[in-house]
């Protein structure tokens, strides 16, 4: 299929919808998304390829992004952890010649502090991030792709790389070679995931617009989700990252290079081939929806600055559903 919509936005009455997300870019949609659909129409699934064991706790960065932006409780300035933070703990552990290449503000250290307790207690992931939505009075579903351990590995010209010593430690500069998920042929998705793909009030499944090797792969990579998407009986839409040839924020576009792949949004649609029933573009990439075997929609813009920003864009995102899911309906 071809083709190029334009978009009017409304959102369609009752109905859920599935989202797949990394962490601030991701988030930046699912907000929009939480907005327009209104209380509890919305299921997350959550990257946790990143998460990592750091001064003895578990830290699960896209989680805690994800819920802190539906909680209201972003820093809008830095982009990631939480608003109205102190660092008197990081300045403490400086003093002390500790760990300090990771940042963690005094209030973000009470999440990682209970959900390390919660977890050696045996408590499941899915379940303490359902609790402590609950608490921070999140009406989306947010759960993790799955509970069980996996990690993402960076492959370098200087070795592989724990995903955060990649993006933190390393800024992003090593040259990857190649991305790998270790523990993910073994995992299970979150129980959350089956339940939201086969709820008959499913009305679409969106690929927000994160990084396609990073935060997107990973959830790709627990068995049984990729299929499921592939076997969805609702549209299937992503969002692209990249707007003209760029990436927004972060190593999307310098990964898709050091791949051997053009850093443009008939890129991310290849990526995704077999997966999705549609892309959603900006405008400034127009040219490319021919290009592109699947159908294509262009946004008059994908930049999500603004809470209006992230409405327009997810009311765009569930049109586009609509009316990709009109054209299955037998007639
Ligand atoms: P991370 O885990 O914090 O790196 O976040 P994600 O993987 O969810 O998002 C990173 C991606 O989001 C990058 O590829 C950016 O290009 C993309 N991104 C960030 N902001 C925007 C935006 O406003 N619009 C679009 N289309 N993409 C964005």
């Amino acid at each position: 299929m071809k083709g190029n919509t334009g978009a009017a936005a409304t959102a369609p009455p009752g109905g859920r919808v599935l989202a797949l997300c990394g962490g601030i870019g991701g988030a930046k949609l699912v907000l929009g998304l939480d907005a327009v659909l209104g209380a509890g129409r919305l299921t997350v699934i959550v990257n946790t390829g990143d998460d990592f064991e750091h001064l003895g706790l578990h830290v699960a960065p896209d989680l805690d992004t994800v819920l802190y932006t539906l909680a209201g409780l972003s820093d809008p300035v830095r982009g990631w952890g939480r608003v109205d933070e102190s660092w008197n703990f990081m300045t403490a552990l400086r003093e002390l010649g500790g760990e300090a290449w990771f940042a963690l503000g005094d209030r973000d250290l009470a999440v990682h502090i209970e959900r390390t307790r919660r977890l050696r207690g045996g408590e499941t992931l899915t379940s303490i991030v359902a609790d402590m939505a609950r608490r921070l009075k999140v009406e989306a579903r947010i759960a993790p792709m799955t509970d069980d351990r996996v990690r993402t590995i960076v492959h370098t010209p200087d070795g592989p790389m724990p995903f955060q010593h990649y993006f933190v430690k390393h800024a992003c500069t090593p040259a990857v070679t190649s991305i790998s998920f270790a523990g993910a042929a073994e995992a299970r998705p979150s129980p959350v995931f089956p339940g939201a793909v086969a709820d008959p009030s499913l009305l679409a499944i969106v690929i927000c617009p994160s990084n396609p090797y990073l935060s997107v792969d990973p959830i790709l990579a627990v068995p049984g989700v990729r299929e499921a998407l592939e076997h969805a009986t609702v549209p299937v839409i992503a969002v692209s990252p990249i707007i003209g040839g760029k990436a927004v924020k972060g190593p999307t576009a310098k990964i898709m290079k050091e791949l051997g792949v053009a850093a443009t949004s008939a890129a991310i649609a290849e990526h995704y081939h077999g997966l999705i029933d549609g892309l959603l573009i900006d405008a400034a990439d127009a040219a490319e929806a021919n290009l592109v075997d699947i159908r294509v929609a262009t946004a008059p813009t994908t930049l999500m600055k603004s809470i209006d920003d992230k409405c327009k864009l997810a009311r765009i995102v569930l049109d586009f559903a609509g009316q990709l899911a009109n054209e299955r309906e037998p007639a």
